[in-house]
Formats: structure tokens, sequence, C-alpha cells
């Protein structure tokens, strides 16, 4: 017998279209869903059964969302909890999963689109370049919640890789400053922050890690931002110097031969 199981769907980062095909057929049969009401776009909800329950998560702790999800499992329902971008990165799906597990209850997780793509994509910017940066390193500065020792932005700065920052443009002068004094980054670093990406009041600021801090604070933004540093950003300015091997001709791979 198949265990009852809770949805867990990525909404991705705002957009409506941005959700998966699979996160959207999971709404439109769902009983009940529990949406992050902070960041979920409530669009969404329009997609619902007339006669589905939704729930806001914002004013509810970890034993309430899991309680009001349980009952409604237990009830035989259709339950889609509902978390913006994707679910693994930054989501607390783990407690919940575990607090279902010990009632018998399993999860399915359906990916989203995360911020830091639709950062990406907000500013037409590929963020692995050759011969530039082929890493990209998600992360936070550290600030209710801890950061491992070893991951302290001081750290994650020395790799000089394509950085996307979440949860860290209300601190941007202490990140600029951590950033660079691992001496990877410098102030000339190409920085850009992406607020509210693929909203109708997205925002988009460039600059480098000298003068980001002002213009994110001179444009007012203050929180759902990813930061991103690294010099791949420099590319759409000065083009790209190195291409990439994938569709270069001389290049033989297993789709052309
Ligand atoms: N699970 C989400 C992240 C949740 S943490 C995801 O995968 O995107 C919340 C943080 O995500 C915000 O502080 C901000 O840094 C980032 N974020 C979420 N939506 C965003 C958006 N539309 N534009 C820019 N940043 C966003």
């Amino acid at each position: 017998m198949n265990l009852p199981k809770v949805l867990f769907v990525g909404a991705g980062p705002g957009d409506p279209e941005l959700i998966t095909l699979k996160g959207l057929k999971a709404l439109q049969q769902a009983d009940l869903v529990v949406y992050a009401g902070s960041l979920v776009n409530r669009a969404l909800l329009a997609e619902l059964k007339p006669e589905a329950r939704e729930v806001d998560s914002a004013p509810l702790n970890l034993d309430e969302i899991v309680a009001c999800m349980a009952e409604a499992v237990g009830e035989g329902k259709t339950v889609v909890r509902l978390h913006t971008g994707d679910p693994s990165i930054y989501g607390a799906i783990q407690e919940q999963i575990e607090a279902l597990a010990a009632l018998g209850i399993g999860a399915e997780v359906i990916p989203g689109v995360t911020a830091a793509c639709a950062a990406a994509a907000a500013l037409g910017q590929e963020l692995t370049l050759p011969e530039v940066s082929q890493t990209v390193v998600i992360s936070r500065r550290e600030g209710r919640t801890p950061v491992p020792e070893r991951e302290q932005l001081e750290h994650i700065a020395a790799l000089g890789a394509t950085l996307c920052l979440y949860l860290s443009v209300g601190m941007m002068e202490e990140v600029v400053a951590e950033l660079l004094s691992a001496g990877a980054y410098r102030p000339e670093t190409p920085a850009a922050v992406v607020s509210k990406a693929s909203w109708p009041d997205e925002q988009r600021i460039e600059g480098t890690l000298s003068n980001i801090a002002a213009k994110v604070q001179e444009a007012g933004i203050s929180r759902q931002a990813v930061i991103l540093v690294g010099e791949v950003l420099n590319a759409r300015h000065q083009g790209v110097n190195e291409k990439s091997k994938l569709y270069d001709p001389n290049f033989v791979h297993g789709f052309r031969k």
C-alpha cells in the first residue's frame, strides 16, 4: 500500500507562470494548500478547486503546520505544501518531512525555479562562463539563522566563484566588507542585486562591490532580493572572450558527431 503523502511544491520566484506543469497539476487537484503567504504569489491560488481550503503558513509554527496537513491527510485529502522558489533552498522542508514521517505520512517534492535562477534570467546573464567561473555558490550571510564557521562569507569569498546570496540584502555593508576581506573579489568586481525577480515590480541594480551597497540603499531595497557577485557579470559589458566548447564547431560531442 502506498503511504499517504504531502506534496511539497516549488511555486517558483513569483511569476505564476514559472511554476512547473507538475506543480500546477498538484495545485489543481489539491483539497488543502498550505502556502508561505509572505513570498508565494497568491495569483497561484486561483488555480485551486473552488472547494479547496487554503491556509497561510506565515502565522503558524511548525507543529501547527504539520497538524493541519496531517489532519487533512488523515481524512484522505490531497495536501499541497506550497513553498516559494525551490523547496530545497532555505525552505525549511526537512523538519516538516521528518515530523510527517513520525506520523506515518510520506512526502514528495516537486522542484521549482529558485530565486537565483530567476535573478540571472532577469539580467539575461549566464552564471557559468568558460575561463571565468564554472562554479555557482548559493549562500547567505549569517543572520538570526547561524551559518557554520567554515561557510562564513569570508571563507566562501576566497573561491572567487559566481556567488548568489539569499536572505542578505538587508546587510549589504557587512556583505561587501566580508566579501572583500578574502582578496579574491576586488572593489571593481561586478555585483548585481535583483529584487522581486519575475514580479511586476522587479528591480535590477548593477554596480561593483565598491558601490552596490549605496545603490541598493538608494533604491530602497531591503528584502526579497538576491545578490549576485562575480566576474561573469562583466560579460554583458565586455563580451565573452572564451566561447563555450558546447557549440564550438570543432568540438565533437554525443549529439553532434
Ligand atoms: N526557496 C526559495 C528561497 C526562500 S528564502 C527559493 O528557492 O528561491 C527567501 C529568500 O529568497 C529572500 O530573502 C530572497 O533572498 C530570495 N528570494 C525569493 N524570491 C525572490 C525573488 N522573486 N527575487 C529575488 N529574491 C528572491
